[in-house]
């Protein structure tokens, strides 16, 4: 019962040792953990939640309603999903094409903007999802005319590779692009990347925004 409390506490001294933690938003990954877990990382102080499947997320944020959390939506977005989407999230974080902006940015009408992050298919694997470098300012400024939506961030997935000089490289790319769009597009403050086993190599390379699932929850059932 006491673990996430610890796993917390253990992954806020490791921001305080790099002297980050007032600057990186710690975005706790609750996917495939039950609502108990979730409760005992509530009662830690944790607010900001992600999830990467609706009908999960929906189910939870029933649960967990009379706590005032922030819902993150972290998982890949299919057109028919836009909707709930934008209306249970406070974040999406994997927004890489334009007809899924358009969507919740429809969908979103009536609401204060919803944030988003363009997410980067940075390791160019073909089965990830996310924009290719190039196109990335392409769709940033077609987003302009969205008044729904806030682009905050970019997002990106590194490589799942133990060959440290290839992911230097990609970590290195995105604190690049990262600093180039932030100086063209006024609203983007956020760089979410890093998860349980790279997020200290990512606030190296300029990340303030960590999606730490396992370390806080354990394993997924
Ligand atoms: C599952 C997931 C995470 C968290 O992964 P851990 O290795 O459990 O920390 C972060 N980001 C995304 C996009 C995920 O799908």
């Amino acid at each position: 019962m006491l673990s996430i409390k610890n796993n917390l506490e253990t992954l806020k001294q490791n921001l305080i040792s790099l002297n980050k933690d007032s600057d990186i938003t710690i975005v706790a990954v609750s996917k495939q953990q039950t609502t108990d877990k979730i409760l005992q990382a509530i009662n830690y102080g944790q607010k900001i939640f992600g999830e990467n499947y609706l009908q999960e997320a929906l189910k939870k944020q029933e649960v967990l309603k009379a706590h005032d959390l922030e819902w993150h939506f972290i998982g890949p977005i299919q057109s028919n999903k836009c909707k709930l989407i934008a209306e249970n999230f406070s974040w999406v974080h994997t927004i890489d094409r334009l007809k899924i902006a358009k969507r919740i940015n429809d969908a979103r009408r009536g609401m204060p903007p919803i944030n988003i992050c363009i997410q980067i298919n940075i390791s160019r694997e073909k089965t990830k999802s996310g924009v290719l470098i190039e196109n990335l300012d392409n769709l940033a400024s077609e987003l302009k005319e969205f008044s729904n939506l806030n682009l905050r961030g970019l997002m990106a997935i590194p490589s799942n590779t133990f060959d440290e000089e290839k992911l230097t490289a990609e970590f290195d790319l995105l604190s690049e692009t990262y600093s180039l769009m932030r100086n063209k597009y006024i609203t983007i403050d956020k760089l979410s990347v890093g998860m349980s086993n790279d997020y200290m190599k990512a606030i190296h390379h300029g990340a303030n925004m960590i999606r730490v699932g396992s370390n806080i929850f354990g394993v997924r059932e």
